[in-house]
């Protein structure tokens, strides 16, 4: 039997184990089923520990870290909660945390690219990001050598640093305009022959890579929450969360009812809450004046089937949106308490889940997974050095020969 198959939500039918949609339901997502339907760890480095529910056949040895657990004590105690597990992603050696890039985004790319090796698919991966993502696959692609095509608005290029010296498959380009800009361009360089999309929330490796953080935390705790607790821009990981809460629902030995999902969004760019609670929030200007801008999506998998609307709907879940202000003093707090730096990302999940508390919406002896996507970023840099990914190719959003200069840019890089 084969380790796992790929269906349609909508109509039910299997498909090819890569395949990104359904011709038939294009307003579906496609989940991965895995024949084993119990959780087995394994003794494989990082990520890799929950091989048994990733959709690989294969895996990428090193540079790969996981989600690590632990009960967090001064922070639930200064929130009034006693059942609070801290599920971080990024870079802690005195937790064993050892994401490399610092955030979650590391727990899509490796699945993602051993997905490509698998296929000993040739193409080159398209990804447009205004950061995480992008960092994440560029740090994978420089160990496995697969070459990768990033396209980034010019202001996010500070934040494209691996701790590779050589980052020879990596051509970056940055484009001065916005992210969107930066998402077409990527979208038309993608759709080209001898080139491949990453496929965001349609991924299954992606989901099922960040669904591990629910997976550890499960593991961990032996037991699943009452609440799970993130920040999101496009919502693909509390997508995953509910998809490995039912997967571990039917494992029979965690309990038996599903986690509810407490999304937050950054005001006031919050399309996901706007979405949610049929308002307006917003704001003309975004992501300008968000509290970390790797929040914003304009165009979110809510409605599709099997998206955050169904996630919401199947957990009794709601989605909330913090200011900045709550999202600084959250910072604040959750650093001083637990004593580790945290991506300003995961500050609006902790101001979160203080807004959840404060509104009665969690109990204080109820258990509450609190997911930290991003965190240890200054704890990285005393330890290791920061090497910025060496700039290919600058262009305008404008310029109609953009298309053209990115093609013979990675036809020189890559010489083909
Ligand atoms: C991408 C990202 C998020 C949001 O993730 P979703 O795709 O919306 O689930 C949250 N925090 C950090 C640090 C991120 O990089």
């Amino acid at each position: 039997m084969d380790k796992y198959s790929v269906k349609c939500l909508q109509c039910g039918e299997v498909h090819d184990s890569y395949s990104l949609n359904c011709k038939k339901d294009d307003e579906s997502l496609l989940r991965a089923y895995y024949a084993s339907k119990q959780l087995i760890p394994t003794d494989m480095p990082g990520i890799w520990k929950y091989y048994n529910w990733l959709p690989v056949t294969g895996i990428i040895e090193d540079g790969s870290g996981r989600t690590i657990t632990y009960k967090s004590e001064n922070l639930a105690l200064a929130i009034g909660l006693d059942d609070l597990w801290i599920a971080f992603n990024g870079y802690w050696p005195q937790k064993n945390a050892y994401l490399m890039t610092c955030t979650f985004k590391d727990l899509e790319s490796f699945p993602t690219m051993q997905r490509l090796r698998e296929q000993e698919d040739k193409r080159i991966m398209v990804v447009a990001s205004a950061g995480n993502t992008a960092r994440a696959f560029a740090h994978v692609c420089s160990i496995t050598g697969q070459p990768l095509l990033l396209v980034v608005p010019k202001e996010s290029v500070h934040r494209l640093w691996t701790l590779h010296d050589d980052n020879h498959s990596v051509c970056l380009v940055t484009v001065e305009g916005d992210y969107f800009d930066a998402i077409a361009l990527a979208g038309k360089i993608a759709s080209r022959e001898g080139f491949v999309n990453e496929g965001g929330a349609k991924n299954i490796a992606r989901r099922d890579g960040m669904g591990t953080v629910m997976l550890d935390a499960v593991l961990t705790s032996n037991e699943l929450p009452a609440h799970y607790f993130q920040a999101v821009g496009s919502g693909t990981g509390g997508i995953s969360a509910w998809e490995a809460s039912m997967r571990l629902l039917e494992d029979g030995r965690f309990g038996n009812t599903l986690p509810k999902l407490h999304l937050g969004q950054s005001l006031p760019c919050a399309p996901l809450y706007s979405l949610w609670h049929d308002t307006d929030a917003v704001d003309a200007a975004c992501p300008d004046g968000m509290y970390d801008d790797v929040l914003f999506n304009r165009k979110p998998p809510f409605a599709v089937k099997g998206g955050v609307k169904d996630a919401l709907e199947a957990t009794n879940g709601s989605i909330y949106a913090v200011s900045n202000k709550e999202a600084s003093d959250a910072q604040e707090l959750f650093e001083n308490s637990e004593g580790i730096d945290i991506n300003p990302a995961a500050a609006v999940a902790v101001a979160t889940l203080i807004q959840a508390v404060k509104a009665g919406n969690v109990k204080s002896g109820e258990k509450i997974v609190l997911n930290i996507t991003g965190g240890g970023q200054k704890c990285l840099m005393q330890d290791h050095e920061l090497k910025q990914l060496h700039v290919s190719l600058a262009v305008s959003a404008k310029d109609e020969e953009a298309e053209n200069k990115v093609i013979k840019t990675v036809a020189e890089k890559f010489g083909v």
